[in-house]
């Protein structure tokens, strides 16, 4: 689950990060109030920020982080703000509604950085990543500038010592008080990964003012979906106006779907074979449409519901369905279809690959259906068909 900048900057200021001040607001009138608030404390002319808050990065370059320099202007520009379709190179070309801004106040930045930590897969340990690279993206220092990335590896037995924030403090070539207050930064960005169940905490850029502290000038956090149960205080921040419409009732349904760019909708029991089943598919040159597991016991409704969410995306074009029975029985997953696809008048070519228990009376259901329904018999065969009834359909 992924959060607004906003909110990660609240639950991290809660472990001892330094953070700008600044108050969320879904108005234009609100962000003026929270400008005003702001301002009682700033000595002179203030200066703000408005930040679009969207879970997308890349919001600077999109015109959606604003640095102004009276209430007024915060009125003017968060109006602009409010409500556009921000375009950034991860929203995909469609953009993103603007529903909350941030008001922020404005940082004399005198350097900008990179931190993030991680969980890294190779070492099975959380991971800290820093770089003197501020605002570029990492994926790009670590292609073009490896050398530029500082990493320590955490020992979960000892949890983050201070030498391991030192280490990074000095790789930024940071320099008297700047060292404590990186330090002091670096072990709250730890517990707090640890405490909240984090799985990934981007903080870019990470900044020096010109008064020498370090300061958390965005940041990101996505966290593991499987200890949200524990974690009350992070579920309540969900958004569910950045979350894809399908895939929110596919978790009411506790189907896992996941969507994607391509046009073959794959209905699969087990992850394992629903990998294997977008791999095989790209192997005969298609592509998915989604994810969908549909678990081991699914049962006629929940195979009805991922055949309608598979087919309320638009790209789709044609169904794969690859089910092994074995919890679960061929002939129910063939009743499921069936009904399924008369309920939803079904108008994209379907395969369907059954495998395991009562299989031949799985495929009888089928056949003796009416529906134009292709049976394959291996998951090669499937794959093959699918990728040519769609190609076929196209013409
Ligand atoms: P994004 O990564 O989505 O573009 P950021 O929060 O990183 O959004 O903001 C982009 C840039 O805007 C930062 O790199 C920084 O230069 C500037 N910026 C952001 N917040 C502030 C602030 N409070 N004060 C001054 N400049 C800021
Ligand atoms: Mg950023």
């Amino acid at each position: 689950m992924n959060i607004h900048e906003y909110q990660a900057k609240a639950l991290l200021a809660g472990f001892g990060v330094a953070v700008p001040r600044g108050g969320v607001a879904y108005t234009a009138p609100e962000a003026a109030q929270t400008a005003k608030d702001l301002a009682k404390d700033m000595p002179g002319d203030p200066v703000l920020v408005v930040k679009a808050q969207i879970h997308a990065g890349g919001r600077g370059k999109g015109g959606g982080v604003k640095v102004v320099k009276s209430i007024d202007d915060v009125l003017d520009t968060a109006s602009q703000i409010l409500g556009m379709q921000l375009i950034t190179h991860q929203t995909g070309p469609a953009g993103k509604e603007v529903k909350r801004v941030y008001i922020e106040e404005g940082c004399d930045i005198a350097r900008e950085l990179y931190l993030s930590m991680l969980i890294d897969r190779a070492s099975s340990r959380i991971t800290i990543m820093a770089s003197t690279e501020g605002g570029m993206d990492i994926e790009e220092v670590a292609a073009k500038t490896p050398e530029k990335i500082i990493m320590e590896v955490i020992d979960p037995t000892t949890g983050i010592q201070a030498f391991h924030a030192r280490n990074i403090a000095f790789g930024l070539g940071l320099e008297g008080k700047q060292v404590g207050s990186a330090v002091k930064l670096i072990m709250g960005l730890y517990k707090a990964f640890n405490a909240l169940d984090a799985s990934l905490v981007e903080i870019n850029p990470l900044v020096v003012t010109g008064a020498g502290d370090v300061m958390a000038l965005d940041a990101k956090m996505n966290f593991d979906d499987n200890a949200l149960f524990r974690q009350k205080e992070v579920a309540d921040l969900r958004d569910e106006d950045e979350e894809d419409p399908a895939e929110l009732e596919a978790a009411k349904h506790e189907l896992n779907y996941i969507k994607l760019d391509g046009n073959i909708g794959c209905m699969v029991n087990g992850a394992g074979l629903a990998m294997a089943t977008m791999d095989i598919i790209k192997l005969n040159g298609g592509d998915p449409a989604n994810f969908l597991d549909v678990g081991g016991g699914a049962t006629k409704e929940r195979v009805t519901t991922a055949f309608k969410l598979i087919l309320s995306d638009p790209n789709v074009k044609g169904i794969l369905v690859n089910i092994f029975g074995g919890i679960m029985r061929c002939d129910v997953i063939a009743d499921g279809v069936v009904a399924a696809a008369k309920e939803v008048s079904l108008n994209v070519p379907l395969v369907v690959r059954l495998e395991g228990t009562n299989v031949d009376l799985g495929k009888k259901i089928m056949a003796e259906s009416g529906l134009p329904i292709v049976s394959a018999d291996d998951l090669g065969d499937a794959a093959e068909k699918i990728v040519q009834a769609v190609k076929e359909a196209g013409k």
